[in-house]
C-alpha cells in the first residue's frame, strides 16, 4: 500500500515538473520571440510560398577563417530564392525614393541593379528597404505605398542567380541593420498580422 502511495506521489511529482518546465519555456520562448523576427519569417511578408533564405544578413566577421580567405562572406541584406517573376510586397509604409543624380542625400541607397527604395513612414531618422535585383517596378519615385503592396516582380537584374536581396539601411550612420531595424518598425510590421495588398496609391 505504502508502495502504491510513494509510486502515486512520485507520478504526481513528475507531472508538476513537467508542467512547470514547459510553461517556463515557452514563457521565455514567447518573449524572445516577440523581440526579434527571423529572417525565414520576415520573408513571409514579402514573398507568397515556401521561405528560403540563400545568404543571410552578415555584417561583421571575427576571425580570417570564419571571413573566408577568398570570398568576401559579408551581407548588407538577406537573399531569397525567388522564381522570376514573383509579385514582391513591401513591409512597411512608406515613400519610394531614388538616389538623386548629383546629390549625396542618398549616397549609401546607391542605384543598383532592379532595385526600389522604400523609405520607411513614421520613424525619426530616415529609414530605408531596398529591394534589388527585380525585373519590374509597379511604383514609381514619390509613390507612397502601404504595407502589403505588390511593388514589383523578382528578377536577375545584376545578379546570376534569381534571387531577391532586402536591405534594411539606416542613413545616418551608413550602415545597413539587421534583424532589428528598431523594435517599432518590427512591432508594426508585427501587429499588422496578415497583411493584404493594396494597390499602389
Ligand atoms: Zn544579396
Amino acid at each position: 500500500m505504502l508502495h502504491y502511495f510513494r509510486r502515486k506521489l512520485f507520478w504526481q511529482k513528475r507531472r508538476a515538473r513537467l508542467v512547470y518546465y514547459s510553461t517556463a519555456f515557452f514563457f521565455v520562448f514567447g518573449i524572445t520571440s516577440a523581440w526579434a523576427m527571423s529572417e525565414e519569417e520576415f520573408g513571409k511578408l514579402l514573398l507568397p510560398g515556401k521561405i528560403t533564405v540563400t545568404n543571410p544578413f552578415l555584417d561583421s566577421c571575427d576571425s580570417k577563417r570564419e571571413c573566408g580567405r577568398v570570398f568576401k562572406l559579408l551581407h548588407a541584406g538577406i537573399d531569397y530564392r525567388a522564381r522570376v517573376p514573383t509579385e514582391v510586397r513591401s513591409p512597411v509604409s512608406g515613400t519610394v525614393v531614388k538616389k538623386k543624380s548629383g546629390s549625396k542625400e542618398y549616397e549609401p541607397l546607391k542605384d543598383r541593379a532592379g532595385s526600389i527604395i522604400v523609405e520607411v513612414t513614421g520613424e525619426e531618422k530616415p529609414m530605408y528597404f531596398l529591394f534589388l535585383h527585380m525585373s519590374k517596378s509597379f511604383v514609381k519615385v514619390g509613390d507612397i505605398i502601404k504595407a502589403g503592396c505588390i511593388i514589383g516582380l523578382t528578377g536577375k537584374k545584376g545578379t546570376i542567380f534569381p534571387h531577391l536581396h532586402v536591405e534594411y539601411k539606416e542613413m545616418r550612420d551608413k550602415k545597413s541593420i539587421w534583424p532589428t531595424p528598431s523594435l517599432k518598425t518590427i512591432e508594426d510590421i508585427k501587429n499588422r498580422g496578415n497583411i493584404s495588398p493594396v494597390q499602389a496609391v
